[in-house]
């Protein structure tokens, strides 16, 4: 336990009754850095992994275990999420590994984007839920959406099937991006060979953030781009279930 106190933690913030990152009621904390540049990001101000704020591991530690009750209560935990929690991998194993010996269920939010080493291996191993964002399953569209290939994203997927871990996968519907019943069906084909995805959570886009890219002056590209429907999403929920592909979605 003595070595948290020596690790350092950027995080962007943190919320301790997060009810939409993961089952019941969350500790999330919004870590910092991320190596994509999703056109569509809430969270631009989590990019640079040289800024937000110092946490020890330990501190972090702490704070988490004051809500045990809640969590225990409504069959939540702690989820990491940012950013890109698996950027800041080396620091965050012995805080899972902590965690996990008091109990504490643990989600990592992220879009995969590390390599597969024995660090992400072992965090694999240590977590209980991956929420993965699959953003598009062209790989030419990625790059476009993202800025980088999907090879890791893909690598990513393989590795959580290898170990049989618990995946909720997460598809943020974006008009004229990912939208269309045909991707939906190519979507459900994909995620049909992984049974270890238990569903896909469908969440439509929306422009929240983008007050965030204004204040950091940076041009957002999909101004014009409409958010999806309710019907929209209820469509191409069906499109999975049909294929037999459970999902989640609010609606
Ligand atoms: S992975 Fe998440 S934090 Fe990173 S750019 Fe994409 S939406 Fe933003």
């Amino acid at each position: 336990m003595d070595n948290l106190d020596n690790i350092n933690i950027r995080i962007h913030s943190y919320e301790s009754a997060g009810t939409v990152d993961g089952p019941g009621i969350r500790f999330v904390v919004f870590m910092q850095g991320c190596p994509l540049r999703c056109k569509y990001c809430h969270n631009p101000d989590t990019w640079e992994l040289n800024s937000g704020k110092v946490v020890s591991a330990k501190n972090l530690f702490d704070e988490i275990l004051k809500y045990t009750s809640f969590m225990k209560f409504s069959k939540g935990g702690v989820t990491f999420s940012g950013g890109e929690p698996l950027v800041q991998k080396k620091a965050l194993l012995p805080l899972l590994k902590e965690l996990k010996k008091e109990g504490v269920h643990i989600a990592i939010d992220t879009a995969g984007t590390t390599n597969i080493d024995d660090t992400t291996l072992e965090i694999i191993d240590t977590m209980d839920l991956a929420m993965l964002d699959v953003k598009h399953i062209v790989p030419y569209e990625y790059k476009l959406l993202t800025g980088l290939s999907n090879d890791m994203n893909i690598s990513f997927l393989e590795a959580l099937a290898s170990k049989n871990k618990r995946t909720w996968v997460r598809w943020v519907v974006v008009p004229n991006i990912n939208d269309t019943k045909e991707y939906a069906q190519k979507f459900a084909s994909l995620i049909k060979k992984y049974p270890n995805v238990e569903l896909v959570e469908i969440l439509p886009y929306h422009k929240n953030g983008i007050y965030k890219w204004e204040a950091l002056n940076i041009p957002y590209q999909l101004k014009d781009t409409p958010e999806p429907t309710k019907d929209n999403i209820k469509e191409l929920a069906e499109i999975l279930e049909n294929q037999g592909v459970k999902t989640l979605y609010s609606s």
